[in-house]
């Protein structure tokens, strides 16, 4: 194989094999390697889905132990989701922030209440 040569903090662009997107990458002539910071949009959207998972346990009282998901009856939801929120609108922005908590209200109103409703129709 040819060794090849290029000059350091070469630029190419390649398409994000998930989105599309244009990710970056920069030749590094000493490793001779292309590095890059991954797909921003790819990034934000995992970050998206961690505040949103976060919620969803925050709503329902979950709680780790040993590994397992437990609800905790002594958590109180409110600070919970107040916490992650502080976090969410830090990283993601005022309005996303929002965005991601109101989707995550949702889903816990349609698992929890739609369940109980669905329980008294039947
Ligand atoms: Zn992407």
């Amino acid at each position: 194989m040819r060794i090849v040569d290029r000059p350091n903090g070469e630029i190419k662009k390649v398409a994000c094999f998930q989105c599309g997107n244009d990710v970056v990458s920069k030749w590094h002539k000493k490793s001779k390697v292309w590095r890059s910071r991954g797909c921003l949009i790819c990034y934000r959207k995992d970050r998206i889905d961690i505040y949103k998972r976060q919620f969803l346990l925050d709503l329902k009282k979950q709680k780790n132990v040993d590994g397992k998901w437990r609800v905790s009856k002594s958590e109180n939801s409110k600070l919970r989701v107040a916490k992650t929120l502080t976090y969410a609108i830090k990283e993601l922005g005022d309005s996303t922030a929002r965005r991601v908590l109101r989707e995550a209200c949702l889903e816990y109103w349609e698992v929890t209440i739609g369940r109980w409703a669905r329980s008294l129709q039947s």
